[in-house]
Parts: structure tokens; C-alpha cells; sequence
């Protein structure tokens, strides 16, 4: 399979075979799982992902894993072409998603202490207003 290269404003909900449909405006692209299992793949770029254009084929590193869907697939796309890597094993499969979870905690993380001091803010009103009623 080649893919061709789609510059979009927004991704479209069916995604046609051999198409990487980028997004800069929403950081994001997708494509059809290159096997042909037809699993949507999605691809934050640049936070996973570097997406390159050149005569309307793609070229995106580091490679593709899709770990969420039961093929497994493992593969480059480089100039619009398909060179395929071995496929990830259950193991390595749920390593790079936990991985992948762990680095989305880190990213929650620091946005905690500004949820965490709104919430003590509350908790302190709530306190103030109860300990104001009993007056
Ligand atoms: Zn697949």
C-alpha cells in the first residue's frame, strides 16, 4: 500500500484507504491502518509524531505501533510507502501503552496544583460559611 499525503482543516469521520489526513490547525493525523484491518490510527503531531510532506506523500517518524487494535501493526511510512517492521508482541503492545498513559499522567500532573489549590479554596469557604452558620 502507498499513501498520498492530505493536508485537512478538520479529519474527516471515514477515512479512505492509503490517505494520511493531517491536520496542523488540531495537531493531529490519521490514517486507516495500513494492513487493511481498517482501524483508525491517530497520531498527535508533533507531541508523537513528526509528519513530513514531499509530492504529496507522507513520511512520519517514528514509526507507526498500533497497539490498540488486534493486528498488532508495526511499520514506517516513508515517502508515502509502507516498510513494515515485527509486529509488537501483547507484552510490548501493553508496554508502549502503558507507557503512553504514563506520559498523559505526567502531562495531567502538572496541571494538578491549580485544580488542587482551586479545591482547598472551595474546601476553606465551605469551611468558613459552615463554621459562620453555627454563629
Ligand atoms: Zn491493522
Amino acid at each position: 500500500m502507498r499513501f498520498t499525503y492530505q493536508a485537512v482543516e478538520r479529519l474527516p469521520k471515514q477515512l479512505a484507504q492509503g490517505v494520511l489526513y493531517h491536520s496542523e490547525e488540531f495537531e493531529v493525523a490519521a490514517l486507516s491502518c495500513a494492513c487493511g484491518c481498517g482501524h483508525r490510527v491517530m497520531l498527535l503531531v508533533p507531541d508523537s509524531h513528526q509528519v513530513f510532506a514531499q509530492n504529496g506523500t507522507p513520511t512520519v517518524q517514528p514509526s507507526i505501533s498500533v497497539c490498540d487494535a488486534p493486528c498488532k501493526s508495526h511499520y514506517f511510512v516513508v515517502g508515502g510507502n509502507v516498510e513494515w517492521l515485527p509486529a509488537f508482541s501483547a507484552a510490548q503492545a501493553s508496554n508502549v501503552m502503558r507507557n503512553q498513559i504514563a506520559r498523559h499522567v505526567v502531562h495531567d500532573d502538572r496541571q494538578r496544583p491549580w485544580i488542587n489549590r482551586l479545591w482547598i479554596a472551595i474546601a476553606r469557604a465551605f469551611a468558613r460559611l459552615r463554621s459562620a452558620l453555627r454563629i
